[in-house]
């Protein structure tokens, strides 16, 4: 469920309608519900509740600092992925013991920015990685908390670019040498082993792969337990799907997810960590497009947009279906028309939507795109010298611009022209 719909016939997110959004600050924009953000956050929540438990908004989903805010005031952690994450959570009022550092390529800049800023812990994806990561805590003369990733070798059956928990996949330590790695993280001086993490994938429809992944971990902790570490947390990644589509069968719901955590870890007596991104911020925002034109082809309409690939990359990156909706309601039993909706980036890649059907619309009409909120905004470029486009926030019937719009010099100034030229 969200916050963005019709009323008296004008798509509204919350109590503003998005028409007015439009006059005020150009379009496209991206338009983030607080209300929803608030909502799936709870929903996680309530849902591991009667667990001692953290969950981590995976920030790499949407990652401006007022959403950040939203989600930190209502007491979530955050898994950061980079240096700048982490920098971006600190400032957005996240305390260092709420925040979670993964990815599989961490520099010794970033855990030293960790270390001296406050971690909760990080997730280790490799031998190299612990050992940089004891040394950098031992000059620093602290011990750095860790998990391992494991990786369970479990078909996550999504899109194989957002699959990480096959043997294939970079991600991890392959389940059968953790522990190995165990071992020897257990010998490393700045190294103290609090738990086990794992994450499977994104856009997951079924609780299967995360049940059968979950079921591995359980084994692992009472290995690792026999084995003499001390296992205290395990960090169960991210992943959960979104309905996209509204025919779609709808994904399991969090409560769902939550109960069968406990059914299959929840006797093992430890701090569960989660870290949902696409479910907090997706279906919380959405992109607001213009019609420039509307041009008749050989054989199909395009509608051309001011909104583009650089701009939501998702179905050229993906394959995703968005769902694209008039912000002028249409009557009742209107006649549909059918679209190819495009951008006007040269690149045949700059397509949103083949054959859509959606009511006849004219030059100037405003479109939403629906479930834009996550993998929306922090991916899109300034491809084609086109400046990123403006993030909105509503709360109720308030309104304000968490990103704005770049003007063309601040974008230029960024470029310098060497003086040997
Ligand atoms: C991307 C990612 C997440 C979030 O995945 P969603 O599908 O957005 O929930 C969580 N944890 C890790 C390690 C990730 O890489």
């Amino acid at each position: 469920m969200d916050h963005f719909l019709y009323r008296n016939g004008a798509l509204h997110a919350e109590d503003v309608p998005l028409a007015e959004i439009a006059a005020a600050v150009g379009t496209p924009f991206y338009c983030y519900s607080t209300a929803t953000l608030t909502r799936h956050f709870r929903l996680f929540d309530e849902a591991l509740d009667g667990m001692d438990h953290l969950v981590c908004y995976a920030m790499k989903a949407a990652s401006n600092l007022a959403i950040l805010r939203v989600l930190a005031d209502l007491g979530a952690g955050m898994d950061v992925v980079s240096g700048g994450e982490y920098a971006r959570a600190r400032a957005a009022g996240v305390p260092g013991d709420r925040i979670v550092f993964s990815g599989v390529g961490k520099t010794r800049d970033e855990m030293h920015m960790a270390l001296t800023g406050g971690i909760r812990q990080f997730n280790v994806e490799s031998e190299p990685e612990l050992q940089a990561l004891s040394e950098v805590a031992l000059s620093l003369g602290v011990v750095a908390p860790i998990t391992v990733r494991v990786n369970p070798d479990v078909d996550a059956k999504t899109h194989a670019k957002i699959a990480t928990g096959k043997s294939e996949n970079k991600f991890g330590i392959p389940i059968a040498r953790a522990r190995a790695v165990y071992a020897h993280a257990a010998r490393l001086p700045g190294i103290k082993v609090v738990g086990i993490d794992v994450h499977i994938g994104s856009q997951l429809t079924d609780l299967a792969p995360f049940r059968a992944a979950y079921r591995k971990v359980a084994e692992l902790t009472a290995q690792l337990r026999a084995d003499g570490h001390t296992i205290t947390r395990l960090d169960l990644g991210g992943g959960l799907g979104i309905p996209y589509a509204r025919d779609n069968s709808a994904p399991p719901l969090p409560l769902e997810y939550g109960a069968m955590i406990r059914e299959e870890l929840g006797h093992l007596g430890c701090e569960i960590e989660i870290e949902p991104g696409r479910l907090i911020a997706g279906n919380a925002g959405l992109m607001v497009s213009q019609v420039i034109y509307v041009k008749s082809g050989e054989d199909r309409d395009f509608l051309i947009l001011d909104g583009a690939m650089n701009d939501l990359i998702r179905p050229a990156m993906y394959d995703a279906w968005h769902d694209i909706v008039p912000v002028i309601e249409p009557a009742p039993g209107a006649e549909q028309h059918v679209y190819d909706v495009v951008g006007p980036v040269c690149e045949s890649g700059d397509t949103f939507a083949r054959g859509r059907a959606l009511p006849p619309l004219a030059q100037g009409d405003l479109v939403a795109f629906r479930s834009a909120g996550a993998y929306g905004a922090v991916m899109s470029s300034e491809y084609n010298t086109r400046p990123l486009i403006p993030e909105v926030l509503v709360k109720g019937d308030q309104f304000a611009v968490i990103r704005r719009r770049p003007t063309f010099d601040e974008m230029l100034n960024r470029d310098t022209i060497p003086e040997w030229l």
